[in-house]
């Protein structure tokens, strides 16, 4: 499948209306919501951090797997770390294992999990090449409950470890919980919206958008899905270029 047919097929996954010139797809002429469809990134261009940073991520996950912080640890079937290059630009944090995460040992997959994949495939972006995926929680919560504020409490280090380790230059939130517990907020995901945050002492641009399984729910709101994916691009566009 030709480059430009795979990025349509994301679009169309992600409900969005393509425009199609009429010598088709070729050329790479198509556009979706009247944007050049993104050229795939290729796997991540960061060199990987020195050799402490290996071994902090072998403690990391070690620490992780065999965590009893908090009362999750006795539900779990295993802690889900992250899954991505261990340095890279994008990184996107969502809110905790589902119960086929729980299975599998791997964040967003299933029916959420390839919605998530299709919107990154639409900005060029693919799971294990050059984008880092986590959570806020690193174990399920029994019937996918919210996260317990001590719960969080407990477990936010890992992933504050984990975004010094990645460095990236995005973080994109999905969902409430992911945005809320990263902003240290409780404004509604409508007003985090379409605005670039700041997080930690580095100031990492952060931007906010809907979760995979909310849109999974909401299809009405994948357009709006896509405009937060193109305003995350343009964000770190920007940054790149100190513009
Ligand atoms: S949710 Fe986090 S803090 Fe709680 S047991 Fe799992 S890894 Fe530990």
């Amino acid at each position: 499948m030709s480059i430009e047919a795979r990025r349509a097929e994301y679009l169309r996954t992600i409900g969005i209306d393509l425009w199609v010139p009429r010598d088709g797809l070729r050329g790479g002429a198509a556009q979706a919501g009247g944007d050049p469809l993104e050229a795939p990134q290729p796997a991540c261009a960061r060199p990987p951090g020195p050799a402490d940073d290996a071994d902090a991520w072998e403690r990391l996950r070690a620490e992780v797997r065999g965590c009893t912080r908090c009362a999750l640890h006795q539900s779990r079937t295993q802690a889900v770390v992250g899954v991505g290059p261990e340095r890279c630009d994008w990184m996107v944090v969502g809110e905790a294992p589902g119960a086929e995460e729980d299975r599998r040992g791997e964040p967003f997959v299933g029916r959420a999990g390839q919605l998530l994949d299709a919107m990154l495939g639409a900005i060029g972006l693919s799971r294990g090449a050059n984008v880092y995926i986590a959570n806020i929680l690193k174990s399920r919560p029994p019937g996918n409950r919210d996260p317990r504020p001590e719960e969080v409490q407990a477990c936010l280090p890992y992933l504050h470890r984990q975004i010094e380790l990645v460095q990236p230059r995005l973080l994109l939130a999905v969902g409430r919980i992911a945005a809320q517990n990263l902003l240290g907020t409780d404004a509604p995901l409508g007003k985090l919206r379409g605005r670039v945050h700041r997080f930690g002492e580095r100031g990492v641009p952060l931007v906010v958008t809907y979760h995979p399984a909310y849109l999974l729910r909401s299809p009405a709101d994948k357009r709006k899905a896509w405009e937060d994916l193109k305003f995350a691009r343009a964000t770190l566009a920007r940054s790149l270029t100190g513009s």
